[in-house]
């Protein structure tokens, strides 16, 4: 069906082509592919990701795009945090905001770190306004150790409350499904949260580093949509809300 979240070798941490990433998905019998590199906008962590030549990469999917069976979108991951949010200019279909660190922290095992996580996470959509989705709340369970969940509800609350009055989405990120706590990246109860809260604007991403991931588990999150009584998701096309019946 649907893919939004996939990094190629424009991403320092993936070697997959493009092309293969397309290949895989209309192996996989999707209908809309979005390739969203890494731009991580403050590069002060080991860990920042800056998207590699901006200019070829925009250039290197609109070449794609021109031969592409299915529909292919031209995405980007941007890093953002309290320190900045503004994301590059140039010819992109959709941003994913993601939080992908926080400022002064390096030990994950902090007892409040759900806390400064959305702490960051607010300071960090300040200002920002849809069309985009906020990339996998949740992201840091893939690293806390025993995959502890985020237990701050009244601040995820704000960010949920946040996201929809911006009318910016969410992500159903299926890596979760990959990793030993197999669940979705957010739980489903956060999407429901969302949903009760009038939050509309919700997709599906991968977050596929190598070609075998690309689609992966896509299934399962539409399943869990459906059962919460979704029946559209969202992709964008250059940066306007497209709806998906599912
Ligand atoms: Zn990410
Ligand atoms: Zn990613």
């Amino acid at each position: 069906m649907i893919d939004l979240h996939n990094h190629s070798n424009f991403s320092p941490d993936s070697n997959t082509p493009q092309s293969e990433i397309v290949e895989r998905a209309i192996e996989k019998n999707l209908q809309v592919i979005g390739i969203s590199d890494h731009d991580d906008l403050d590069t002060s962590f080991p860990y920042s990701y800056r998207l590699k030549d901006p200019a070829g990469y925009l250039e290197s999917l609109s070449l794609l795009k021109r031969n592409s069976p299915i529909k292919l979108l031209s995405g980007l991951e941007v890093g953002i945090g309290s320190s900045c949010n503004t994301p590059p200019e140039g010819e992109f279909d959709y941003f994913i905001y993601s939080v992908h660190s926080i400022p002064g922290i390096d030990d994950l095992e902090i007892d409040n770190i759900w806390t400064l996580y959305l702490e960051e996470s607010l300071d960090a959509i300040k200002g920002l306004t849809g069309p985009g989705f906020f990339g996998h709340i949740e992201f840091l369970r893939r690293y806390i150790k025993g995959h502890r969940e985020l237990d701050n509800p009244v601040l995820l609350e704000e960010l949920l409350r946040r996201l929809v009055k911006s009318e910016i989405g969410i992500e159903i990120n299926t890596s979760g499904w990959r990793a030993p706590y197999n669940e979705s990246t957010p739980q489903p109860w956060i999407v429901e949260r969302y949903l009760q809260m009038g939050g509309r604007y919700i997709t599906i991403g991968s977050d596929s580093h190598r070609a075998c991931d690309v689609g992966s588990h896509v299934e399962k999150a539409l399943s869990l949509l459906l059962d919460m009584g979704v029946r559209e998701i969202f992709y964008c096309e250059k940066g306007t809300y497209m709806p998906l019946k599912i």
